[in-house]
């Protein structure tokens, strides 16, 4: 049975991922040190699977933490989640943000080195296309220029492991790169439970709806779309996580690098997604229109084809899934893991 390493596993996408590893068999031990997180995802994982987690706490940029890690699995392959991912913080706190993320990359690659485990895969973002290409992104297209901090983190990161597989043949690296993550385990267990004000759209829709906040703003609605509100690329969270499983089967059958966009390839606007999420859960939500968010563009999804095509995986989850699956998770749990 092989070992995973999820770093930054108890998060959001890590700990929907752990859940479909092991649910497909995969042994899994997670590494985190909560900066945006708690154990208790974790817990939960364990309930939901019927299955033990070796949990560790620790920041990922700690060598000598990670060779304890190392020495006490056999890790087979690592999935990297570990970073810090809000892009207006990103601004504020430059510094913070590419020395986290991009100090966590270069500890994992070099203990990886130590205990010769040649395979990761990398969550990226869709957010490398940046504002240059054109929708729908494929893979092959050039990395483009960002808006944010955060965004290069990403760029920079890829670039890293890029030139450690071509220094590295032996190694096996896949960036996956994430279109827009929402939605919940079915279960309503696990689910996203950001701290503080959110950023994303879907969260801080579910905690309008809980009532944590008063109304949602919707940044913008001039812009060159059909309704004028943005489009993005929504994927299920459990979809995506299915992504990782598929990746995870298809790194030890390769060597060198593979981008995958995981995407549904079919966008749909802010109006959209609070009149769908009001519907399907039989609600009304209170929300205005105002002005435009710095750095937003217009519109931006995958082609999806090379994900099928050579993972065999695509999305199965419809948008009213997304919907009532998020507000399970929220309405379950008002205050996310904290009692
Ligand atoms: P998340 O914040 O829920 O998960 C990231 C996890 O990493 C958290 O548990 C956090 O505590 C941990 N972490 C951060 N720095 C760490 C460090 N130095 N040491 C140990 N643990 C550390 O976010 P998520 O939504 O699950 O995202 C996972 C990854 O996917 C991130 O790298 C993010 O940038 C990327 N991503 C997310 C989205 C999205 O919309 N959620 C989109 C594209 C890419
Ligand atoms: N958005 C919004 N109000 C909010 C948060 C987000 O109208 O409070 C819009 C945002 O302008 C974008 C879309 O929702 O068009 C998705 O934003 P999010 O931050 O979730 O993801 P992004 O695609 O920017 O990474």
């Amino acid at each position: 049975m092989k070992t995973i390493l999820l770093a930054g596993g108890a998060g959001y996408i890590g700990s929907h991922t752990a859940v479909e590893l092991l649910n497909s068999g995969y042994n899994v031990v997670v590494v985190d040190n909560y900066a945006n997180s708690c154990p208790e995802s974790i817990k939960r994982v364990e309930k939901i699977t019927g299955k033990k987690v070796a949990l560790y706490e620790a920041d990922v940029k700690d060598k000598s933490k990670l060779e304890k890690i190392f020495s006490e699995n056999k890790i087979d392959a690592v999935i990297h989640f570990a970073g810090l991912k809000a892009v207006g913080e990103s601004v504020k706190m430059p510094v913070e943000y590419y020395r986290n993320n991009i100090d966590t990359t270069l500890s994992l690659l070099e203990t990886m080195k130590k205990f010769n485990v040649g395979n990761i895969i990398f969550s990226s973002s869709a957010t490398v296309y940046g504002e240059d290409n054109k929708v729908p992104y494929t893979e092959e297209m050039k990395r483009g220029t960002c808006t944010n901090p955060y965004g290069w983190t990403k760029v920079m990161m890829e670039q890293i492991l890029e030139d450690t597989a071509k220094a590295n043949p032996d190694m096996s690296v896949i960036l996956l790169r994430y279109f827009n993550p929402i939605g919940a385990h079915e279960s309503g267990m696990i689910g996203e439970d950001p701290q503080g004000i959110p950023n994303n759209l879907m969260p801080y829709v579910a905690q309008v709806a809980v009532g944590r906040r008063d109304h949602l703003t919707i940044y913008g609605n001039d812009y060159p779309t059909p309704d004028g509100t943005c489009r993005r690329d929504y994927i299920h969270v459990v979809d995506l996580a299915k992504g990782h499983v598929k990746a995870i089967d298809y790194v030890f059958t390769t060597k060198g690098v593979e981008i995958f966009n995981l995407g549904t390839g079919t966008p749909y606007s802010v109006t959209e997604i609070v009149t769908t999420f009001e519907r399907v859960n039989n609600m009304k939500l209170k929300y205005e229109y105002g002005p435009r968010r710095q750095g937003d563009l217009p519109e931006s999804y995958a082609n999806a084809d090379k994900a099928y095509r050579l993972l065999g995986w695509k999305t199965e989850k419809t948008l009213e899934d997304m919907c009532k699956d998020l507000w399970r998770w929220q309405s379950n749990n008002p205050n996310g893991y904290k009692k």
